[in-house]
């Protein structure tokens, strides 16, 4: 190993949970020259953006933190958005991320260019990498419903993920809401309670977990922060919990996928008094096969008096409401989408252009997959956080970025070593991973007859289908023998010797 370490230049794209780790992680390594290019005004990427009522987190507070910094405050077991985005905020202030971020700057455009990306910005600016980090999340783009007539509806109408606090939701007002997943299950209690006329469009019913959040007292606060081993046990026991019970019970585990199965179809039975209601909240799929909803609120509100939950299917907007196909009109004042996120955006809709002026929409023409999720053939020194086959389950992703971030800096010690100027996978070892995780996913609870967000174009879950351990064990390491490395101009990279 040479003594002398080359300095590389990184530019990360978004400060979200995963854009603001990895400044972190680098400066551990000491790696300075690091530039964040993020879209808006603020960090805190999905917990900036939803801003919903109800809005939380499903996986408890205390693994969904970073592992170097503890929260001993959280209010709850599980954490309010608004809560989460403060935590971001002072992990931001604490670390000094700031002064690493550009704000209000979108790429437009990265291309890989002799040793090096060259990144474009809509301000026309550029900004030079020897290693470039997508840290852009995965559900950062509302998808609308294809519905007739959705703009012609003339009261308020806005997604769950581009909340309108200005609108007054209140006793009088008639609200309809699209969509009855995870974000739905967190929104439509706090609407019911509200007082508003609640009317649900429900397409397909889902699987709820019963799981009560409860508040932390100032005097439990006070322990915590007096004795950090407690928030240290509080976050192994939710780490062992969902690892051994929730992703053992997705990923094919007998044992643990009928204690799930039993506890959710109890949930519905115990929770829900009138029979037919009953049947229309009742899945015709696997439980686990859409993500599980780990809430405790929707069942109790759905029953109240001021809910509606209407399975007819929607026919049509108008200017007025909701038009069924039993041909009733459904008269609202507020339309809430929400209908979830385009899942396979990534990166996109930036022009990613690889080696021989590859288009990402190319690259991934016949099907979206990254090598350990992360690397893709062509685009070297190229690393995809959270990409294609990183969720686990309902596991944190923050745990899953900092193995990712741990990972990305192995591979890029050795080119400070010197060991090589790039760095791709072999497209023999996407496929090999690809058929690997393939493999892995047909014991899996997403194929159990469903359709939800996990799967691509050909019906395959872009998830990880082993267990949280082997995902830790297999991303220890690079394995090299898996990637291409390269040297190239010799005297380009000269200046960079510290
Ligand atoms: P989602 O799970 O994709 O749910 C979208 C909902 O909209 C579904 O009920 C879907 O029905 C419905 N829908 C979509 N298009 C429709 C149409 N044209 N007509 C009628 N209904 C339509 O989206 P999400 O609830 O926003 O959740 C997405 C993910 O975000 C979650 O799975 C989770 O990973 C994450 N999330 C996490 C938390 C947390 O607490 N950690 C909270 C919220 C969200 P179908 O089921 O019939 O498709």
């Amino acid at each position: 190993m040479s003594s002398i370490l080359r300095s590389p230049s990184v530019v990360i794209i978004g400060a979200g949970m995963t854009g603001i780790l990895m400044v972190i992680k680098l400066r551990k390594a000491g790696i300075t020259d690091i530039t964040v290019l993020e879209k808006k005004d603020k960090i805190g990427g999905t917990w900036r953006e939803n801003t919903y009522p109800g809005v939380a987190c499903d996986v408890p507070a205390h693994m969904y933190t970073y592992s170097f910094e503890p929260n001993p405050n959280w209010s709850n077991f599980f954490a309010r958005g608004g809560e989460i985005q403060q935590y971001f905020e002072h992990v931001v202030e604490k670390y000094d991320v700031k002064r690493s971020i550009r704000f209000n700057e979108t790429v437009t455009d990265a291309r890989y260019k002799e040793g090096q990306w060259i990144i474009e910005t809509e301000k026309n600016k550029t900004y030079l990498a020897d290693f470039m980090v997508c840290a852009t999340g995965i559900l950062h783009h509302p998808a609308f419903p294809d519905i007739e007539g959705l703009n012609d509806f003339k009261g308020e109408m806005f997604h769950t993920a581009q909340w309108n606090h200005d609108v007054d939701i209140n006793q009088g007002k008639r609200v309809g809401v699209i969509g009855t997943g995870s974000t739905a299950a967190q929104a439509i209690p706090e609407l019911i309670n509200s007082g508003a006329d609640v009317s649900v469009f429900q397409r397909t019913p889902q699987w709820l977990m019963p799981m009560r959040d409860f508040s932390v007292s100032e005097k439990m606060k006070k322990r915590m922060n007096k004795y950090p081993s407690l928030v240290k046990l509080m976050r192994k026991s939710s780490i062992f919990t969902m690892e051994h019970f929730f992703t053992k019970a997705v990923t094919g585990h007998f044992f643990q996928k009928k204690l799930l199965e039993s506890l959710c179809k109890m949930n519905l039975r115990l929770s829900i008094k009138d029979r037919s209601l009953r049947d229309k909240l009742t899945p015709n799929y696997q439980v686990g096969c859409k993500r599980v909803i780990i809430n405790k609120t929707f069942y109790k509100a759905i029953q109240k008096p001021n809910a509606h939950l209407i399975t007819e299917g929607i026919e049509r907007i108008t200017d007025k409401g909701i038009i069924t196909q039993d041909g009733k009109l459904h008269e609202l004042d507020v339309l809430v989408l929400s209908t979830g996120f385009h899942p396979f955006n990534f990166m996109r809709p930036m022009n990613l252009i690889g080696r021989e002026e590859l288009h990402i929409e190319e690259a991934w023409s016949d099907k979206i997959k990254a090598y350990r999720s992360m690397l893709l053939p062509n685009y070297p020194n190229f690393f995809l956080m959270l990409g294609p086959n990183t969720p686990i389950g309902n596991f944190s992703v923050i745990a899953m970025s900092e193995v990712q971030g741990d990972y990305i800096i192995k591979i890029i010690d050795k080119w400070r070593e010197n060991e090589f100027d790039e760095v791709e996978p072999k497209p023999s070892a996407i496929e090999a991973f690809n058929d690997y995780v393939k493999k892995g996913l047909k014991g899996t609870s997403w194929v159990g007859g469903c359709q939800s967000w996990y799967l691509d174009k050909d019906g395959d879950p872009v998830l990880w289908p082993y267990t949280w351990g082997r995902w830790v064990d297999e991303m220890a390491e690079p394995q090299m023998n898996d990637l291409i490395t390269s040297k190239i101009d010799a005297k380009k990279h000269d200046n960079k010797a510290a």
